[in-house]
């Protein structure tokens, strides 16, 4: 499975082109895949073909269950006690919410990750017990807010106080999923609140982060040994560079936290590469929030969405530029996190 060593999958999915996308100028398809060769993708750029090496690249018209597919073991295997990031980045347009929420007709990785877990489930219930819990905030402007209350309340991460380094976040709403049906409830209140909070903070979704944690504590039925697991789902704020564009004010400041949390995680996952004994997770509230998944013993996958359009090369650019950077990343092998002394604050 793991074509690289290390634990950072670098995943990448070329959009379509729509037909809302050839209205307009620039509209060449610059970005071209190679059947033959399923780890390239190849931008034409001022005159020059440039090749990116990645671990996946998708075909402009792979399916929402392609992509799934290659992101399965992952999942599957928080189930076991690992945890698991999956991102999706890339300039606004580009197809990141495609990918993690889908549509209602074609549901994304979100909703087909809860799915495979509930059937993995209930295919162990003979020797296992499970309990699954999901919570959903969104991060705006380096702002916390619970994105399953009604009124998008305010969230602070605070440091344990048992000394054990682990985070919480008081007030968080947790809950318990009991089958998939409550599930698809839950993601459209997310959902539905991630535009509520965004038209009231007068911004839009492509300006905050979105994430889904979904926190899987097993028993096992005759040893009583214990697992949790924990499978962040990111849907990124846009990549753009907004501060080109003349932004001003609160604009500005905005797209300073976008960029910042965004390069934060670069930074984070850079010095993961490194073996750094300081990673500056507390740089972006993203970061912070996803120390006990991201780095040593876990496993992340980077699912960077890029559009073939001559008219956003240079954003593209940009996103297999980070792509390539975060691809090198090895993080060791990947541990089980089991019988934990001191469990993650939503399985305790
Ligand atoms: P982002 O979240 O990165 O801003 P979206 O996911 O909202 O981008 O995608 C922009 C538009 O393109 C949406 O209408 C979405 O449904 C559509 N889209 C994106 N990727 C695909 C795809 N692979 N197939 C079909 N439609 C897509
Ligand atoms: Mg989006």
């Amino acid at each position: 499975y793991a074509l690289r060593p290390g634990n950072i999958r670098v995943l990448c999915r070329v959009k379509p082109v729509l037909r809302e996308d050839q209205q307009e100028d620039g509209q060449a398809v610059v970005v071209t895949t190679n059947p033959d060769n399923e780890s390239a993708v190849i931008v034409l750029h001022k005159g020059k073909s440039r090749t990116f090496e990645l671990d996946k690249v998708f075909q402009p018209q792979a399916t929402q269950e392609e992509v799934f597919q290659e992101i399965e073991p992952l999942v599957t295997s928080c189930i076991d006690g690992y945890h698991v990031c999956i991102f999706a980045y890339g300039q606004t347009g580009s197809g990141k919410t495609y990918t993690m929420e889908g549509t209602v007709e074609n549901p994304g990785i979100n909703q087909r990750a809860l799915k495979h877990l509930f059937s993995e489930i209930e295919d162990k219930k003979d020797m296992w017990t499970y309990s699954v819990n999901v919570s959903s905030v969104e991060i705006y402007n380096e702002v916390l807010r619970d994105l399953l209350s009604k009124d998008g309340e305010k969230l602070d991460i605070k440091m344990n106080p048992d000394g054990t380094g682990q985070l919480h976040v008081p007030g968080l709403r947790v809950t318990e999923v009991k089958n998939f049906k409550h599930i698809k409830k839950i993601l459209a209140t997310a959902k539905r609140n991630r535009v509520t909070f965004g038209t009231q903070m007068n911004h839009n979704s492509s300006r905050s982060h979105a994430l889904l944690t979904i926190t899987v504590l097993g028993t096992d039925l005759i040893s009583g040994t214990k697992t949790c697991g924990k499978l962040n789902l990111v849907d990124l704020a846009g990549s753009e560079r907004v501060w080109k564009s003349g932004a001003e004010g609160e604009r500005l400041k905005e797209a300073q936290n976008i960029n910042r949390s965004l390069l934060a995680l670069g930074d984070v996952i850079q010095a993961l590469r490194g073996r750094q004994t300081h990673v500056p997770f507390r740089n972006s509230r993203l970061t912070y929030l996803l120390q006990d998944s991201l780095g040593k013993g876990n496993k992340t996958a980077m699912l960077v969405q890029i559009s073939a359009l001559e008219r956003n090369v240079g954003e593209t650019m940009c996103s297999l530029k980070f792509a390539q950077r975060v691809c090198a990343v090895e993080l060791g092998p990947a541990t089980q996190k089991i019988d934990r002394t001191a469990q993650c604050e939503q399985c305790s």
